[in-house]
């Protein structure tokens, strides 16, 4: 019964082996269209700011609709768009689109609120990329302050392949920030050598608050260390009031997370978050 047992197990490994591959060449092959037949949508996660208690930025967060399968989440698209290089067109594509949606909450009187975009490391280190964001910038009419690049710490181990692309984004005026901080190997004194502007804490950290002391050791550190290099922080994840509680505490500069909103798409935006942003 036993080897009966380890042979259907074994055909199950295979049959599921097989979808798999199967659905993967249907991701790509659907992720090609993706963006001609409009299933690529942003939905936006308010930064609320606990120094003025409002919401101050929001977080362009890419969604994909895929006729079949429904919502894929991007940890199944994103990586499957950077082994395809797919990930340019769309990399151009979210910036573009969040930065006319920008620009239409300017329009509604929305003139401070900052706009976050996520940059993979293949985006970030194709040759010509701050050109097409500045391109992308001026094409939308948007004031390169308001706009904030979401950099992961893994994609800037490499100190001297990413500081002459950051100088450039800081000299066009563009805010960095260091995503997913604490996540990987770096240091904040690898982070000393790098001209940035926030640090965002990896959602990791937060989901540790009330757990160990010890952990909230290393949060508070990283707090003051980041305001001591005149870093914002960011906290990732935020889901509830303890967890606010304690970052307002320690001078976390904003927070994101369920327990102010999910990511929503526009028109839910609209109605539950506008009167909660800052003019
Ligand atoms: P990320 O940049 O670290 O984004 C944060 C993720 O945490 C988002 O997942 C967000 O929906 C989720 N999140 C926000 N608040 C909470 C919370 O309170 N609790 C929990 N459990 N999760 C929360 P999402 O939207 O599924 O995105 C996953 C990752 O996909 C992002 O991680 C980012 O690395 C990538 N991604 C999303 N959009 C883009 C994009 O336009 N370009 C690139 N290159 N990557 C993107
Ligand atoms: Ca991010
Ligand atoms: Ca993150
Ligand atoms: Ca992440």
């Amino acid at each position: 019964a036993a080897k009966e047992q380890g042979k259907n197990r074994y055909q199950f490994f295979d049959a599921s082996m097989d979808e798999h591959i199967a659905t993967k060449v249907n991701l790509e092959y659907g992720l090609r269209r993706a963006i001609e037949q409009y299933e690529l949508q942003i939905h936006y996660q308010p930064m609320f700011n606990l120094e003025c208690n409002e919401v101050t930025g929001v977080e362009a967060l890419l969604r994909w609709n895929h006729s079949e399968y429904g919502l894929v989440p991007p940890s199944k698209f994103i990586p499957l768009a950077e082994e395809t290089g797919l990930i340019m067109k769309i990399g151009d594509w979210v910036l573009r689109e969040a930065c006319l949606q920008l620009k239409r909450w300017n329009e509604q009187g929305l003139t401070s609120l900052k706009l976050s975009v996520n940059v993979s490391t293949l985006q970030f280190l194709q040759k010509g990329f701050v050109e097409r964001v500045n391109a992308i910038l001026k094409e939308t009419w948007i004031d390169p302050q308001y706009l904030e690049l979401e950099i992961t710490e893994s994609t800037m181990m490499d100190a001297n392949e990413v500081i002459p692309i950051l100088r450039k984004l800081k000299k066009s005026g563009i805010q960095i920030s260091v995503d997913d901080f604490g996540s990987g190997y770096s240091s904040l004194s690898h982070l000393t050598k790098l001209p940035i502007d926030v640090l965002k804490i990896d959602r990791m950290f937060v989901e540790a608050i009330g757990n160990e002391k010890r952990d909230m050791a290393i949060l508070s550190t990283i707090i003051a260390l980041a305001h001591s290099l005149n870093l914002k922080v960011v906290a990732e994840g935020v889901e509830t009031e303890l967890q606010f509680k304690a970052l307002k505490e320690r001078g976390c500069n904003i927070i994101q997370g369920y327990y102010i909103s999910k990511p929503l798409p526009v028109d839910i935006f609209n109605e539950e978050m506008i009167e909660k942003c800052k003019l």
